[in-house]
Parts: C-alpha cells; structure tokens; sequence
C-alpha cells in the first residue's frame, strides 16, 4: 500500500504509483505506464483547460471522451447539484422528485416529434442496451415476438457491456465470444471510402441504404426488431465524423417504416451541440422512434444519460400488465437531473449551439488550409465541432500507413510535447472535439498544433509537399 495522505501536498509520485497498483485503466497497460512515467494526474480544469499536478497546462482537444460540451470548471452545475444533495440526495424511481420530472420534461421539449418519454440511465451504453430491450419488448406487446434481430453498422461503437458490445464493429470483442444473439452488421455511408461504391454523396448514401434493406429482406422482416446508428458516426477509426449524405437518413426512416423495424437513433455523441444542432437527427429532419443521449446531456459532471422515447412505441406499455420490467438503482437520480438541467440551461443561454456551429465551421476552413501544406492529410471532415483528419500514404489511392507503423502512438507523443489531449486512432485518424466553449484565438492555437505535428511526421516519413 502507498500512502498517500501523508503530506499535506499532493505527492504526485505516491499517487502515481497508488494508481499503478490499484487502478485498472481504459486502454493503458501499468507496466508501460510504469515504464514511462505515467499515469499524468489531472488536478482541475476551466473551459478547454486542464492542469495536472506538475502543474502543466493541457488543451484537451477531445473534450474528454466527446463529452465536455461545455468546458470544465462549471462550478455553476456544482453549485445545482449540491443544492439538490442537500435537499433530497435520493429517492427510487417508482416515486419521482421535482427535478426528475422536470428534467424528463426538458427532454421531451428539446428533442424532435413525439419522442416524449424518457427512461432515464447512467451511462450511453445502459441507454442504448434500454432502447434495444424496449424495441424488442414493443414487438412482444403487439403480438409481433419473432422479431429480435438488431442491425447495426461496422465500424460504430454503442457500448461496451452485455448487449451492446455487440452492436457495431469494433476491436477487442473475441474474448468474449459467443457473440450476442440476433446481431446484423451493416456497411456505413462513409463518403471517404465508400464500401457499396458510388460516385456522388447521394448514390453512395443510396447504395448504404439499399444495402440495408437487402440484409432486411435476406434475414426476413418478421425477425428484425431494429435499426440502431448515430447520425454522424463520432469515434471510431475507419468511418470516423464521415457525414451521410442528405437523402440517407430519410431514407433510412423510409425503410424502417416500410418493414416495421423500430428506428433508434444514438445521440450519446452527436446530440446537445456537438455538430452544431441541438440533436443531430436535425441535420436530417426525420425524427426516430427512440433517441438515446449520453455525454453532452450533462457535459459528464455525474454520470447519466438518457432513452427518450416516440409516443407510439411507448404507448404500448401503458396499462398495469404493460409495463416495461426494468430498474435500475439510480437512473433519474435527482443530483444527477439537477446538473443536467444547469447544463442544458448553460447550453441553451451560452448560445453554444450556434457556436459549435460557428466555430467549428471556422475550424474546418483552418484545417482545410492545413490539408493544402501537408500532403499526408487524405480528408478533412464532419460538421460542428465533431471533426476529424485523416493521414494516407497517397492521397490518390487513399492507402494508409501500415498498422505496423504505429503511427497513432508517435501521432500521440507529438501532440502531447504540444501540450495537446488528442487521441489519434487506428491508422492516424485525429478526431477533434472540443468543449463548445471553444473560440478562434483557442482554435488557432490547436490548429498551429496541428500543423507542427504534421510536419514533423512529415519530416520523419520522408514525405515532401
Ligand atoms: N454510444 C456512443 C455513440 C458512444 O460513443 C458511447 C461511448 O463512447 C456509448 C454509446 C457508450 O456510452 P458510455 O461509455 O457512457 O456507456
């Protein structure tokens, strides 16, 4: 056992090595963390800033995991919290509080249509595995059981517990084989790398789409309960912020609508300003029969998160034998509904909805300049402040760096000497998601980051303009 408490001061090397022996981290190995110094230990924070406790200065570029919308150091959203804590802490969920209610309340007033009824959780995955039991309990109710297959798209993330490890494509899933049940994986509408073809923005998204219903009409309707994706998909390597064109997502709804499958729609990324919308369906205009919202919906001061629900599908659970069997110790927590409802105050006042837009939308046009000085940029894309870079070997072919190269990690080591939290994936993917507290002057001081990076790799690759 290290002590730690001993020294009035935080003793960072103590810590350090408290945390070596006794914390199991996300994506790290102790004995390389060990090896190099790490883990950094984060101390505080104020807007797009973070401090450890050497007391260095950090830009965290990714806004934690895509999910400090409005910055840190909000002591506003403390302030609500407490007030609640000290008011009522807790109580469970077949009773209510004013704040839960008044936070359901905001949801349903925010969000597009009827989606009206909110079952609220801790955390997106709990949300998204929430949404697929409702989906499939709807069936059960109207006398439609067969159906218990979910689609979902390669290459996308929704969580990473029982269920919903399973939905999308993503690394480090075979220790836990068999894989769930009923699962139907489908190719994304990536405009970058279309994997169906096509030519324009509008035949690939076509091609996506036709994709999907052909898996529908192989597997049969009648077992299908629903269609799972984000709007935008937001951290995954290969089809990473690759934005659908504008046709796919009615599209999309059409044909869920066509065979009867429930639409959710995950927004635990893109929804509360990420992409410059308050949800991002809104890009589209089609509403879906259950949103999920995670991250922003609280800018992750407490955990919580939510699945909102189309009045259509919920009302299949009304009545005393319908109801929905599910509960969850402290989803609705009022501490937690308290912030939330600051938060989204703090959004809405703050204007930092048009600002993701804005903002980010200015982000774009400097990294675009940046893509004009380094030939190892491929593509610059999204939408909002949900934006992303990718490198190629040759912008013609599109080929990427082999994996071998590790390009992310020494990607990782230069942005870190820039005193920039940004998290390069896969094969040299730098997806950029800022608090959408971001301004200009803070935007050009990543984007001179960027473009020092750059060129540095540039310089130890070999590669001339
Ligand atoms: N859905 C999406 C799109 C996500 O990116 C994530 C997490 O990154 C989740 C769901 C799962 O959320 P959580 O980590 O809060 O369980």
């Amino acid at each position: 056992m290290v002590d730690v408490q001993t020294r009035e001061t935080l003793d960072t090397e103590a810590l350090r090595r408290s945390s070596l022996e006794h914390q199991w981290m996300h994506f790290r190995d102790w004995l390389r963390m060990a090896e190099e110094g790490d883990p950094t230990i984060i101390v505080s924070g104020k807007g797009l800033e973070v401090v450890d406790s050497n007391g260095d200065t950090w830009m965290d570029v990714n806004g934690g995991y895509l999910c400090v919308n409005v910055g840190y150091g909000r002591t506003d959203i403390a302030d609500a919290a407490m007030e609640q804590m000290r008011k009522l802490a807790y109580f469970p969920q077949a009773t209510t509080t004013e704040v839960t209610a008044r936070f359901c309340q905001k949801l349903a007033e925010i969000t597009p249509g009827d989606l009206d009824r909110v079952w609220p959780v801790t955390g997106g995955s709990e949300a998204n595995e929430t949404a697929v039991k409702i989906a499939k309990a709807y069936h059960h109710r109207r006398g439609d059981g067969g159906r218990y297959k979910i689609i979902s798209r390669k290459g996308s993330y929704h969580g990473g517990l029982g269920l919903t490890m399973w939905l999308g494509g993503h690394g480090g899933r075979h220790d836990f084989e068999p894989a769930y049940p009923g699962m139907i994986y489908a190719p994304q509408a990536n405009a970058y790398r279309p994997e169906m073809g096509g030519t324009t923005i509008d035949e690939i998204a076509e091609n996506a789409v036709k994709a999907v219903e052909d898996l529908i009409i192989l597997h049969g309707p009648e077992t299908i309960a629903a269609f799972i994706g984000e709007p935008i998909v937001g951290d995954t390597a290969s089809d990473a912020v690759t934005v659908p064109g504008p046709t796919y997502w009615p599209r999309m709804r059409e044909v869920c609508d066509k065979y009867g499958i429930v639409l959710i729609i995950d927004e635990v990324i893109n929804g509360f300003g990420r992409t410059g919308k308050m949800f991002a369906s809104e890009h589209w205009d089609f509403v879906p029969d259950i949103m999920t919202m995670g991250k922003g919906l609280i800018s992750s001061y407490l955990p919580l998160a939510a699945t909102i629900v189309s009045t259509r599908i919920a009302d299949a659970f009304a009545g005393e034998k319908n109801v929905f069997p599910q509960a969850l110790t402290y989803g609705g927590h009022p501490v937690a509904a308290a912030a939330a409802l600051k938060n989204i105050a703090i959004i809405e006042d703050e204007g930092l909805v048009e600002n993701s837009r804005k903002t980010g939308a200015y982000m774009k046009e400097q990294l675009e300049g940046v893509k004009a000085d380094h030939p190892i940029v491929g593509d610059v894309r999204g939408i909002g402040l949900l934006l992303a870079i990718e490198l190629v070997k040759n912008r013609e072919t599109k080929e990427l760096y082999p994996d071998e190269m590790k390009l992310e990690e020494s990607l990782a080591e230069k942005f870190h000497e820039q005193h920039l939290i940004i998290r390069p994936r896969g094969h040299g993917l730098i997806s950029l998601s800022p608090p959408l507290c971001v301004t200009r002057e803070e935007v050009d001081r990543i984007v001179a980051g960027i473009d020092i990076v750059l060129g540095q790799t540039e310089k130890e690759l070999g590669v001339t303009g």
